[in-house]
């Protein structure tokens, strides 16, 4: 007896390492891939079936990108929303493109997040130099961010003085701004959760921060936090996903004070801080994005050894032997051929076990 199987084939919008780790893990699962990228050589191009080099605002292309795929999802919320929902009208992308909306503003994030109940740190939207030192005069110590495209830290300033509010004004003025009330937190922590086609919910365990640089260097498990905290994350999580009506994962990022939660940031797709699950967890956040779009079972997501990732930034790459000899350890490498100050160039993700 012989018998066509007809491939399934994933479309992934972005090629970045997020990108990357989506296709291994689909084709681990017996998926094809399809990565649509603005740049010949990113890192998914490397490990997918077919890469489509093309503007986002290329509609041949992205019609031609939908046309060869089941399904989609992207890897990076910078993408125009507009690619999104072009796609979207011919295909399912999970998240849908509502999600990237609101999730690419800080402003409107966090003016969902208030909406459904969920504490923020306190946020003003910013027009002109006139209201920032209004905003400063009222939040004294602050944080003045880009409200889009911003990552690892880019586009923010910690204001201090009326000064340094006037010389970070004139460095973003012609972009949407927003001041945020800065947050002497203890601890940075993330949940991810991830949502299926079928309404099926499961939040990863929290995890533990810590930046250098602004940009992530190192996630924990366990994160040091009460069990009702982690609990209460896990739930104030599920419930944006749930308040979204998203499919896909999504990463909630909050800050802990005593034990208070205050949502920071979201991000509707794979996160770094995620990448720990990839050899702790019995599902990676990667094997939970691809079974929530494809409308399968999610997985068990418990973690069932403690440890830490590390993220190898630049020159940290250079010692990637190391890494690859110590039996504790599980290297990641993102493929990239060009080392820059602060680039993410891979991770590794290291047991401690339970004692
Ligand atoms: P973000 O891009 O919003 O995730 O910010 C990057 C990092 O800056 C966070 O992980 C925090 O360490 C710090 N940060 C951002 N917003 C605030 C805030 N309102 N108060 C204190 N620290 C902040």
């Amino acid at each position: 007896m012989q018998q066509e199987l007809k491939p399934i084939t994933i479309g992934i919008i972005g090629g970045g390492q997020l990108g990357r780790m989506i296709c291994f893990e689909a084709h681990k699962m017996g998926f094809r891939t399809i990565v649509l990228c603005d740049k010949e050589g990113s890192p998914a191009s490397f490990v997918t079936n077919k890469t489509i080099v093309a503007d986002y605002d290329d509609r041949e292309s992205l019609a031609s990108f939908a046309q060869q795929v089941d399904v989609a999802t992207f890897e990076f919320e910078n993408i125009p929303y507009e690619t999104v929902n072009f796609i979207n009208q011919k295909i399912s992308v999970y998240p849908n493109p509502k999600v990237l909306k609101i999730t690419q503003n800080r402003i409107l994030e966090k003016s969902f997040l208030q909406k459904i109940g969920v504490e923020v740190s306190d946020f003003l939207q910013i027009e002109s130099l006139e209201d920032l030192l209004l905003g400063f005069n009222k939040f004294s110590k602050s944080i003045l961010k880009t409200a889009t495209m911003g990552y690892d830290g880019k586009g923010q300033f910690v204001l201090e003085s009326e000064d340094s509010a006037k010389a970070a004004w004139d460095e973003i003025k012609n972009n949407p701004i927003i001041l945020e009330k800065f947050c002497p937190f203890d601890l940075e922590i993330s949940v991810l959760v991830a949502r299926s086609t079928a309404g099926e919910i499961k939040s990863f365990a929290p995890v533990h921060n810590e930046h250098k640089n602004s940009i992530l260097d190192k996630t924990s498990y366990p994160a040091p936090i009460s069990n009702e905290l982690q609990i209460k994350a896990q739930n104030i999580a599920q419930n944006i996903a749930k308040e979204l009506d998203m499919v896909g994962i999504l990463a909630v990022e909050f800050f802990v004070i005593n034990d208070k939660l205050l949502v920071n940031e979201l991000a509707p797709r794979p996160h770094n801080s995620g990448h720990i699950t990839m050899d702790l967890c019995l599902t990676s956040q990667f094997e939970q994005l691809i079974r929530s779009i494809m409308g399968l079972k999610l997985g068990n997501s418990d973690f069932f050894t403690t440890g830490y990732m590390k993220n190898l930034i630049g020159e940290d790459v250079l010692s990637w032997q190391e890494y690859c000899n110590d039996s504790q350890s599980k290297l990641h490498l993102y493929g990239k051929n060009q080392i820059k100050d602060g680039r993410k160039m891979g991770h590794v993700n290291v047991f401690a076990p339970l004692k």
